[in-house]
Formats: C-alpha cells, sequence, structure tokens
C-alpha cells in the first residue's frame, strides 16, 4: 500500500565497446520518444530526430564524470520533461539541445536555422542560466535576478532547467565532495522553492531530499533507516486506517484509489527540527490520498461527499481543514486535506481529490499550461508572473535584498485574507495589515493607520492569518515611514514605501534649500554649484538633496556659515581650529568644535542628569541631540530617531547639541538582526564571536529557521557604538551570514 518517492537508480559502470554504446543511446532515445508518442504531431519525428543527431554529434567526444556518454544527459533531462512534467514536443528539443551552445561548436545562429526563434530563444535562456550560475557565489544573487527576467519570457526555460538540475542532483555522487555542497546548497535554496511554486510537488520533494543526502548525510540515513524499519507497522496501520473507507467509498459507486503515502525524508527532519521532536514523536510520517476518477463538472461535490463519509467513520480536527477546492494556490494546487483521528487515537492527515487535480499536483500547472492555445488555466500562472516581471523591472535594491524580497514574495506560501466586501486577496505567509492595506491600493497603504479584523482593532503591524476579513482604516494625515520598511513582508509595499520615503524627503528637502538661499545670501554668498559642493564637503553629507533635507530637519543648523571666508559671491572651508584633546572623542565630527551648547557625556559629566530614550536606545558613538524635558532632565536622542525631526521641528529651542566621551564602564542594550542561509553550528558560530572572540554579553538570543534561511535577534550590551560596529562587522564575515543590521532592543522585546 506503500509508495515510495522515485529516487535515482543506481549508475551502471561504462565499459562498453563502441557498438555496445551506440546502442545503449539509441535504447534511450527509443525510450524518450515511446514517451512523447501521444503528442507527436506530423513531421514532428523528423525534427527530435535531428535534433537529437544534432546533439549527440556536437557531444560526441564528451564524457560526464560517471564516465557515462555525454549525450545520455540531455536525453535524461528530455525524459524528466515529458514524464515527470509533462512538457510537450518542442521543449524536449530543447533539452536535448540544452547543453550545445555552451559547451559545443554549436552556435545559437545554427540553432535558430535549424530549429526557428521560439526554440532558439529558449536554449539561449537556458545558456545562460547556466553561466550565471557558474560564475562566483556572491555575485549569484544578482545572477538570479536576470535567471528570473528570462524564465519570465518563457516559463518553459525554468522548467526544462528544473529537469537539468534533477538529472544532475540524482547522478551527484560521481562529482567531487566540494562541488556536491555547492549543487547542493543551491538546490535546497533556489531550485526546490522555484519547483515548489512552479506546483511540481514531487520534483520539488526529492530535489529537497537529494540536497538533504549530501548537505546532511547522517541526519538523512538515519531517517532513511528509521522509515524502513517501521514500515511493516506503518502498512499495517495504513491498511487498518483504509479499510472501512474503501468499503464505503465502493458502496457508494465512486471509482477511486486510496493509499498511504509516506511523507519526504526532508519535511520529517524539517519538523525533528522545528518541533524539538525525537523520530518516534513526529505522528504524520505519511499521509492518506484519496484519488478520485470523477467529471470535471461533478469534482468539487465528490470530494465533499468523500469528506463527510470520511469524518463520519473518523472525528476530524475542526482547526486542520484546509479547503483548497474553492480557493487553489496560486501554484494551481486543488485538494482538499483534513486531519482525523484515526485508530489508537493517532492523527492522520487525509488529502482528497480528483484526478485532474492529482495530476496538476505533480506535474505542476504547467502540465495544463498550453502555451499555443491560450486556455483559462494560464490566468493564475500569468498572473505570478505578471506580479514578478512587475518587481524585475521596478525594484532598484541589490541582489541580496532581491532575493530576499523575492523569496518571501513570490515562493512562500499564501494566506486568503478577504476585504470586507468578500473580495479575496492572496498574499504571501507572514504578510501583515499594511501589506493587505498596499494589496489593494498604494493610496490606500500610504494613508493606512491601523486595521479591524474579524471588526477587532489591531495596528498596522499585525500579522494576518488565512480566512481574516480585514477592514482598513486610513487617515489623511497619516505618512510612510522607515520603520514600515520593516512591518511589510511583500515586494509591492516595499517599493511603494521607499517610492513614498523618497518622494517626502525631496518634498522636506524644499524648505532646506529655500533656508539655505537665504543663508547664503545674508552673508553675501550665492546659492550655486560650487558653494553647495562646499557644504556638502564640510557637513559630511552623501549629496545636496541630503544637505537640504537635514537642513529643513534641523540636523544641520548651518551656524558654522558665519566662519566660512567669502570670496565674490564664493565661500571656502575655514581652516580647522585646535582641537581640544580630551573631548576629541571623534575630532572627524566638526560641527561639535567650540560649541557652547556641547554638552559631553562620560566621565567629566557625571553632574549631568540625562536619560537614554527608549525610543532609539541610543549608545555611546551614536550621533545624538539631548532633548530637555519637564521633569527628566535631558533626554538623549539618536539624530536617526523617528521621533527627532519632530521633536527639532517642534521644540527647538529645547534641543540641545550633546556628544559622547569615551566611557568603558557602563554597559548599553542594543539589539541586532541577523539574516543568513541555514546552516549547522550558525548559533555556535554567532555566539562564538560576540561572547567568544570579543567577550560581549548576551542578553537575550532567538533564531528562527525557514526554508534554508535563519533570522536571528540577538539583544548585546555594547560600551559604545565603535564596539557594535565591531561586532557587526565580525558577524558580517561569518560565512552564510547575509545581513547584519541593529534596532532598538527595547522594542521588541
Ligand atoms: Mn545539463
Amino acid at each position: 500500500m506503500e509508495q515510495t518517492t522515485g529516487g535515482a537508480a543506481a549508475l551502471p559502470t561504462y565499459n562498453l565497446n563502441p557498438e555496445q554504446e551506440k546502442k545503449e543511446i539509441v535504447r534511450h532515445y527509443r525510450a524518450l520518444l515511446r514517451a512523447l508518442r501521444p503528442k507527436l504531431k506530423k513531421g514532428d519525428k523528423e525534427l527530435l530526430r535531428h535534433a537529437f543527431e544534432m546533439a549527440a554529434d556536437a557531444h560526441k567526444t564528451m564524457r560526464r564524470k560517471s564516465g557515462e556518454p555525454y549525450i545520455l544527459h540531455p536525453i535524461a533531462v528530455a525524459m524528466i520533461c515529458v514524464e515527470e512534467i509533462g512538457l510537450g514536443v518542442r521543449s524536449t528539443i530543447c533539452a536535448l539541445l540544452h547543453d550545445t551552445v555552451e559547451d559545443t561548436d554549436i552556435s545559437l545562429e545554427d540553432i535558430e536555422r535549424e530549429f526557428g526563434t521560439e526554440i532558439a530563444r529558449i536554449v539561449d535562456g537556458l545558456t545562460k542560466i547556466s553561466t550565471v550560475m557558474d560564475t562566483n557565489s556572491s555575485q549569484q544573487a544578482e545572477n538570479f535576478k536576470k535567471i528570473l527576467l528570462t524564465l519570465t519570457d518563457d516559463p518553459r526555460v525554468i522548467l526544462i532547467k528544473l529537469a537539468d538540475r534533477l538529472h544532475n542532483m540524482r547522478t551527484l555522487d560521481s562529482m567531487k565532495q566540494e562541488k556536491q555542497l555547492k549543487i547542493a546548497s543551491e538546490t535546497v535554496w533556489v531550485y526546490a522553492p522555484l519547483a515548489h511554486r512552479m506546483g511540481l510537488y514531487n520534483i520539488k520533494t526529492e530535489l529537497e531530499d537529494l540536497s538533504m543526502k549530501y548537505l546532511e548525510p547522517e541526519a538523512y540515513r538515519e531517517i532513511a533507516k528509521r522509515l524502513a524499519e517501521t514500515k511493516r507497522e506503518r502498512t499495517r496501520y495504513i491498511n487498518e486506517f483504509i479499510r472501512p473507507l474503501k468499503d464505503k467509498l465502493q458502496n457508494s459507486g465512486f471509482n477511486f484509489e486510496i493509499y498511504g503515502r509516506p511523507k519526504s525524508i526532508h519535511s520529517i527532519w524539517n519538523k525533528i527540527k522545528k518541533k524539538g521532536v525525537s523520530f518516534e514523536e513526529v505522528y504524520d510520517l505519511f499521509a492518506i490520498r484519496v484519488i478520485l476518477d470523477s467529471p470535471q463538472e461533478k469534482e468539487k461535490e465528490d470530494c465533499w461527499k468523500v469528506y463527510s463519509m470520511i469524518t463520519d467513520e473518523y472525528m476530524p480536527s475542526p482547526e486542520r481543514l484546509r479547503d483548497w477546492l474553492s480557493n487553489p494556490k496560486s501554484n494551481g494546487y486543488e485538494a482538499l486535506h483534513t486531519t482525523v483521528m484515526g485508530p489508537q487515537g493517532k492523527w492522520v492527515e487525509v488529502q482528497i481529490r480528483t484526478k485532474r487535480m492529482n495530476e496538476i499536483a505533480e506535474k505542476g500547472l504547467a502540465a495544463h499550461y498550453k502555451y499555443k492555445e491560450g486556455s483559462n488555466d494560464e490566468d493564475r500562472f500569468d498572473k505570478w508572473f505578471g506580479q514578478i516581471r512587475e518587481v524585475l523591472t521596478t525594484q532598484d535594491t541589490d541582489g541580496v535584498d532581491f532575493l530576499q524580497d523575492f523569496k518571501t514574495s513570490f515562493l512562500a506560501e499564501e494566506i486568503y485574507v478577504y476585504t470586507p466586501k468578500g473580495e479575496v486577496k492572496m498574499l504571501p505567509t507572514g504578510s501583515t495589515a499594511l501589506d493587505f492595506a498596499f494589496a489593494i491600493h498604494s493610496a490606500i497603504g500610504t494613508k493606512c493607520i491601523g486595521a479591524k479584523v474579524h471588526h477587532k482593532l489591531v495596528p498596522i503591524s499585525h500579522k494576518l492569518r488565512s480566512g481574516d476579513q480585514v477592514e482598513i482604516i486610513t487617515s489623511n494625515k497619516q505618512k510612510p515611514s522607515e520603520d514600515w520598511l520593516n512591518i511589510v513582508v511583500t515586494a509591492k509595499a516595499k517599493n511603494k514605501i521607499k517610492d513614498a520615503l523618497r518622494e517626502e524627503k525631496r518634498k522636506i528637502a524644499e524648505d532646506g534649500k529655500y533656508v539655505l538661499q537665504r543663508r547664503l545670501e545674508s552673508i553675501g554668498a550665492a546659492y550655486n554649484q560650487h558653494n553647495i559642493d562646499e557644504l556638502v564637503q564640510f557637513y559630511k553629507v552623501p549629496s545636496s538633496l541630503d544637505l537640504n533635507y537635514r537642513i529643513a530637519t534641523k540636523q544641520i543648523d548651518l551656524k558654522e556659515l558665519k566662519d566660512f571666508q567669502v570670496l565674490g559671491d564664493k565661500i571656502e572651508i575655514p581652516k580647522p581650529k585646535p582641537v581640544i584633546p580630551d573631548i576629541a572623542a571623534d575630532p572627524s565630527r566638526q560641527y561639535s568644535r567650540k560649541d557652547s551648547e556641547l554638552i559631553i557625556f562620560g566621565e567629566s559629566s557625571d553632574k549631568i542628569m540625562y536619560t537614554l530614550a527608549k525610543c532609539c536606545n541610543p549608545i555611546p558613538g551614536d550621533d545624538v541631540f539631548g532633548f530637555v524635558s519637564v521633569g527628566k532632565g535631558l533626554i538623549i536622542h539618536r539624530t536617526s530617531c523617528p521621533n527627532a525631526a519632530q521633536l527639532m521641528a517642534n521644540y527647538g529651542h529645547r534641543v540641545v547639541k550633546t556628544k559622547w566621551a569615551k566611557n568603558k564602564e557602563i554597559s548599553f542594550l542594543t539589539g541586532l538582526k541577523i539574516v543568513g542561509l541555514d546552516d549547522v553550528g550558525v548559533i555556535n558560530k554567532i555566539t562564538n564571536v560576540i561572547s567568544g572572540d570579543l567577550k560581549i554579553n548576551i542578553s537575550g538570543l532567538t533564531i528562527e529557521s525557514r526554508e534554508g534561511l535563519f533570522e536571528g535577534t540577538i539583544k548585546v550590551f555594547v560600551h559604545d557604538k565603535e564596539e557594535l560596529e565591531e561586532l557587526v562587522l565580525r558577524l558580517k564575515s561569518l560565512q552564510g551570514i547575509q545581513s547584519v543590521e541593529r534596532f532598538d532592543a527595547e522594542t521588541v522585546s
């Protein structure tokens, strides 16, 4: 009763003579033709033969690492395309030719001449993917972006690439170990999620299992062994579970198949890691699958009938019903999932679907995606590609950011959320009320101040769940702020927020420009490029936009202008005056020189009462300012604090300049957010750097991993910014770490 996932057959050793070898190649090619037979139209056979002969001839002197003739690889890839993905004749031709342009003398022009532009374009896409994927790994995120651009031209490129990768994974044994590790981690990081997103569940599962076999060989072998040991017992249980259901379904006249299917080694391992349980404690080592042979118009009704029969027999868990009949996943998956209480009080997952749905589940929407005919199945797929295209063409972030955004936006599982009018929106898991607001319209998003979920008021950062009905509350006074970027997960919302922030900054900078113009005129100088350049250099800001912006927000007050020399209408930077050594914690910060309002913290300033603002948790070395409060004395904020602009704008007279002195006695709590590739021992490496090498105290550490990626927050006590920067630098240099960012420990406790 138990089915196992398809694995690779052992490679034959190649010590055949040339005649035998030729026969072997032809045998494989004939099998490919047989598999394609139902799809062959007039003239196709000749085209295929031509492609096969061209590829065989081009690769004739080449061998794979296993020793077998190279041409067996393109034939195997073509076979996967036909049998496991359900692609047709044109894709088969592309698969046969997929390595020719890159590895042989055949040119793209040759292919275009022999097979036309459509096939040449796909082969070109496949060639580009392999060349970008082979270059330096630090470039890979950027390359991945390019891959996706190709993919959105024609999805067949990525489907054939997945077949190529699957065959390479199945035959990875003959590669060197370092190559195995590189290919396997790339597979689990990019290709398996892509396969999942394309609806190719079987391929996704096999890619994950094969990757794990190389990346975590011990855990892999252990789980495989345990599964084999418990197989008998499991089969007995499955039979006991199925028996009464079989009778019922037969008596009701259904045509069906019912069987138990083991979960993949990779998914069992994930569960063990995530829940911290042992193999024995993983309750769902298998799922029961019911596949109905129903006419399309009765599919839904029949699935629910079967659901009802099953739950008459076994008690369902109310929280574990998943209805992907009414709302198919965006990758095309349709089914009804439920978890019921089986014999001996064990929870058992049951998946109910029809033959048609099963084909989609196994071969992906590609199985139904009729490239030429233009069927309606394209809609969902097209929509998805459309969204990717939109992001690809508007986003200007760097590669790593992009990859991350892409993974959360497009490869994650989605949730369904409803508008008050019942309209459904699909969002990636982890989306917040703010994401939803932007999904409705960017004008709603930028004005969003909160939401009502099932009539209950929630903040914009509220994480949504499938089935939530959400009403967005807006205010015309609302404006997007920098921290919104941490609240949203969708690429669309991120881009719109960034646009709005840029626009806002530009607007504010206009005021600063006006102030600057007047101040320059008042000392007899002009607002011209030379003077702007001098000031940009003097205040050490990145651009004139930043200069104007900081003037407008009073982070730069232009007091120093009076020290400038004016020649004609040009100003000149004054020569620096000697710096008083004991307050020179950082002599590069020129604005603090000889400033009467300067207050210095640290050893010499014990008498001044001050508190550190909870909103931004400044630490020594940060750019800070003091705010004179009633009753609490001086409150120190970071100049980058979200409240800074407002305080300085409205209470300018109560703002005092402040600066840190060296002080190693007191330590300050601050937080770091770390994102990187999930890998054994990553926590160890991180904690080694923090408490081992740098001897910094950790106050809290959480690590969450998901889809090969981990996200951790660490709260540490540091003495000053220098120490923090050193720590960030050290963490960033660890292998596999993608980003290390500071956050304010207090706000996320
Ligand atoms: Mn290949």
